[in-house]
């Protein structure tokens, strides 16, 4: 069972649905735009360049909203199945001010430093 009482947990809910708000659209966005064509012929090694650089600037960025969005689907599932605000590592309570912060977070403040030390790339 989550240490959180109702009240934070609907002010919770209410910064995934905010955060969530924000996030489709640019998702949706980075979606539809049409690809560049790959047999479009090159101008010159300049502009394939700076051409291969905005395409994979933008499917990271895609990824990264993409993540987020999963990240709130997620942390919704964990409130619906009470393990929200419990740490993914040692099993404690993330303490509600963390979670305000950032609430995807999975994990406290040690071991998500932990955790960014040990897969930092
Ligand atoms: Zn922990």
């Amino acid at each position: 069972m989550t240490h959180l009482d109702r009240e934070q947990l609907a002010a919770l809910g209410e910064r995934l649905d905010r955060r969530e708000r924000e996030l489709d659209p640019l998702y949706q966005q980075g979606r539809d735009r049409p690809s560049p064509n790959p047999l479009r012929e090159p101008q010159d090694l300049a502009d394939t360049a700076e051409g291969v650089n905005e395409e994979r600037d933008r499917a990271a960025l895609q990824q990264h909203y993409r993540g987020e969005l999963d990240d709130i689907a997620r942390a919704r599932e964990r409130m619906a199945s009470g393990e929200y605000g419990v740490c993914d590592d040692c099993g404690l309570e993330i303490p509600y001010e963390r979670l305000l912060a950032n609430p995807t977070a999975t994990r406290c403040a040690p071991c998500q430093a932990r955790h960014e030390r040990t897969f930092a790339v």
